[in-house]
């Protein structure tokens, strides 16, 4: 599994959230805490954001198919660049997929950024002349921005019962709003004076990150945070 991280909320580096932290992506792309499949994320990785100053623009997005740690250039660029609205990942690619800056998670429709970690059989999913690669996670993406992201939920639910060994945790954003599923891997929420953050894994040992349950979605949008179990669990 890979790991990832949203944030809503005032404007902040993206290297305060992705490098800084004592146990961030960075760390996690080699050393992560709680992924339960795969132990190191270093097939790539990206980053999708907001820029705070050209408001109303489409997401800009940066990817690598190279381990996070080793990006000086990232490292360098990242504190001076600013969003309210950020979708992170590191990568740990399935067996059998390709291993490319376009395979990297967050994929977009050019609105929406989305990142999968997890895994899903591609027979289940339609192809799309949509998905930016051929791997599991971007012909996933490709289907929910189809079928809507404010339909999320609904897509997991059904997509989990087309496979019913997929792993389906989902962090999608459009700037204004951010959500998340849980299907078969870990989330947790920390709720900042300045925003939100959802992650695979907590960045640091503060004690208000909440663990998230599985089979739920989190949506977070105007400061409001809603729980609410996924179709399909009792
Ligand atoms: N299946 C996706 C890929 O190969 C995601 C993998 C993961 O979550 N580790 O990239």
């Amino acid at each position: 599994m890979c790991r990832h991280l949203g944030w809503l909320g005032e404007p902040v580096a993206i290297a305060s959230l992705v490098l800084d932290p004592p146990c961030g992506l960075r760390v996690q792309s080699y050393a992560p805490r709680r992924q339960k499949h795969g132990l190191i994320n270093a097939d790539g990785w990206g980053v999708g954001f907001y820029p705070s100053d050209l408001p109303g623009n489409g997401p800009c997005r940066w990817r690598s198919a190279s381990p996070l740690w080793g990006d000086v250039s990232f490292a360098s660029v990242s504190p001076a660049l600013r969003s309210n609205c950020i979708v992170a990942a590191v990568r740990s690619a399935t067996v059998g997929m390709p291993i490319e800056a376009s395979a990297s998670a967050p994929f977009s429709d050019g609105t929406w950024l989305l990142s999968h970690n997890g895994v899903v059989d591609r027979g289940v999913l339609p192809v799309s002349p949509a998905a930016e690669s051929t791997v599991d996670s971007a012909m996933l993406a490709a289907l929910i921005f189809d079928r809507g992201p404010e339909n999320l939920g609904d897509t997991i639910a059904e997509v989990g019962a087309a496979d019913p060994r997929a792993r389906l945790n989902i962090m999608a954003a459009n700037g204004s709003r951010l959500m998340a599923t849980t299907w078969g891997d870990t989330l947790s929420m920390l709720r900042r004076s300045d925003g939100v953050v959802l992650a695979s894994e907590p960045y640091d040992d503060h004690p208000d990150w909440q663990d998230i349950p599985d089979r739920h979605l989190v949506d977070v949008s105007a400061g409001q945070v809603t729980l609410t179990p996924l179709k399909g669990t009792s």
